[in-house]
């Protein structure tokens, strides 16, 4: 055996070393790089460059390491790809005769001894250019991508050492495993972030009833998970025994609906080679809906059948409990998330109040106001970090407000509040403290874990509108504060509007 040589040790063990601590794509490439330029050298060769290139189903070529959703420039594709189906057809020969290399277009087949493997690298050396060298990736004898190294001779005469073929062989191999590590790494990861975000949905949704605000939840944590395939919701018609598309706003797929509609089981259907996953929504036994995954190039795998199968059960209790949930609220007074009247009571209330004002001659104002860009705080924030704004937002209403006040939850990020016995200056008074505390406050969201971010705050856009007695209809209070709120948005947010003529003739 020839594994005297201490630097060669020395070489595998340092490039061990190293590629154990790499996190990510960028830090392998970087230790193999450096790694190998170390070891070349010494051997009196310089090293070019380094590249890594892993075959991706999808695209069906081999893509650079560091960009795996990028072709690669297409000189250095062709050859790439060339080289990786070379070694990937040619496996599974007597071990022996694997190929090991290629050098300079010349495929160097392991039959014999170190001796000549190191005679046929000196061979195809090229003197003055730059040769390329690549070399299998494989895991478990399969080849997944191909290592490929350029460099130069250094001094006149080529005199690196004998073992060289046989430990950049072996370089190569931990060089997959390192590979092959990250990725194993990376799906684990994604298992246990999966599992924190079901239980950060179930948690979300516990206090959430409308479909229309929890189905894009759903639909956009799935597309996070399943990135390579397009998510679609549907929910059944009752009436019509159809399924209509909730999620996201278009399918330009047809196939999908006609599938779809042309199956009514409650148990999950792969169609079209395993391309097409229907995965049912159900409610008390009955197929109410389904999350539908669609991919042109590739099947689902298996885990990712579980993930979906998982998420849909997990989706259909929770439209399930928004079914009920829709049902009791009409006779719950209190909106679930923030404590506050609900939709349901504000209504109930505002005729109430209209009526006492009336009668009495008595002011009356609406205060109505909606959180600015809250859409983007869900975005980069999450669902969680949102109703937490939200409990936070009505936590400053309740102290601003007097008792005898009425503060409701409109719905989403609108509130509401009726100010009896309430001048329109004194309404607009107390909704510019309401808009200035909000301003202020810091939200604190340090148990969201969401890195560097410890706090944050939101504004309000706010209308106020009077009760005036010659529009009769009680809900014309609440229009009025609402077109006074539209116009506050309109000038540019975090602003307090009151209602006017000028408003209304804006509008009209
Ligand atoms: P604008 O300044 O124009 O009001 O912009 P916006 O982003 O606030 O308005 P938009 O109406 O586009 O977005 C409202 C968002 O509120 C969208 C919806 O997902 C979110 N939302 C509605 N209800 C809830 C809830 O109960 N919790 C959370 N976290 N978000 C909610
Ligand atoms: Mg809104
Ligand atoms: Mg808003």
């Amino acid at each position: 055996m020839e594994i005297k040589s201490p630097f060669k040790f020395n070489f595998l063990l340092e490039l061990l070393n190293n590629l154990e601590m790499s996190k990510n794509e960028f830090e392998i490439m970087n230790a193999v790089k450096k790694i190998f330029s170390d070891y070349f050298e010494e051997n009196s060769l310089k090293i070019v460059d380094v590249q890594v290139f892993l075959y991706n189903k999808v695209l069906d070529c081999v893509c650079d390491f560091t960009k795996p959703w990028q072709k690669v420039d297409s000189k250095l594709e062709k050859k790439a790809n060339e080289y990786f189906l070379f070694f990937k057809n040619n496996r599974n020969l007597n071990n022996t005769h694997t190929p090991k290399f290629i050098l300079n277009d010349y495929k160097i087949i392991a039959s014999s001894g170190i001796t000549d493997l190191n005679k046929e690298f000196k061979k195809n050396i090229k003197q003055n250019d730059t040769n390329l060298l690549s070399v299998s990736l494989s895991s478990m004898e399969k080849p997944f991508g191909i290592l490929n190294i350029e460099f130069k001779i250094l001094s006149g005469e080529i005199k690196f050492n004998k073992t060289f073929p046989e430990v950049i062989y072996l370089a190569s191999s931990q060089v997959a495993n390192a590979i092959k590590t990250l990725d194993y790494v990376k799906k684990m990861e994604k298992n246990i972030k999966f599992y924190q975000t079901m239980k950060d949905v179930a948690k979300i949704i516990e206090t959430q009833y409308e479909l229309a605000y929890i189905l894009p939840i759903l639909g956009e944590m799935i597309d996070k998970f399943i990135s390579q395939h397009l998510i679609y919701i549907f929910l059944k018609n009752p009436r019509k025994n159809e399924y209509t598309l909730v999620w996201p706003s278009k399918c330009t797929n047809s196939n999908v609906i006609k599938i779809l509609n042309n199956t009514m089981s409650l148990t999950t259907i792969v169609e079209e080679n395993g391309k097409m996953g229907i995965f049912p929504l159900a409610c008390e036994g009955k197929a109410i809906g389904a999350i539908v995954a669609y991919n042109h190039f590739e099947p689902l795998t298996q885990s990712e059948i579980e993930y979906l199968e998982q998420l849909s059960t997990q989706a259909s209790l929770t439209v399930d409990r928004a079914t009920s949930y829709s049902k009791i609220l009409k006779y719950a007074t209190l909106d679930a998330l923030t404590g506050l009247n609900n939709r349901h009571q504000f209504e109930h209330r505002l005729k109430q109040e209209v009526a006492t004002a009336k009668r009495q001659s008595s002011d009356l104002c609406c205060i109505m106001l909606d959180i600015d860009f809250f859409k983007s705080v869900n975005d980069t924030y999450g669902h969680a970090v949102g109703d937490c704004v939200l409990k936070n937002v009505s936590k400053t209403i309740k102290k601003v407000i007097r008792e005898y006040d009425i503060a409701s939850r409109y719905g989403g990020e609108e509130f509401t509040i009726l100010t009896p016995n309430t001048s329109l200056d004194e309404a607009y008074l107390v909704a510019q403290r309401l808009r200035s505390e909000i301003e202020k406050k810091k939200i604190n969201i340090e148990e969201y874990r969401i890195e560097d971010v410890k706090e944050i705050s939101v504004t309000i856009s706010v209308g106020v509108a009077q009760y005036e007695k010659k529009k009769s209809d009680p809900s014309s209070l609440y229009q009025d504060a609402d077109k006074a709120l539209y116009e506050a948005k309109e000038r540019g947010r975090n602003r307090v509007v009151t209602y006017s003529n000028d408003i209304e003739n804006k509008k009209s």
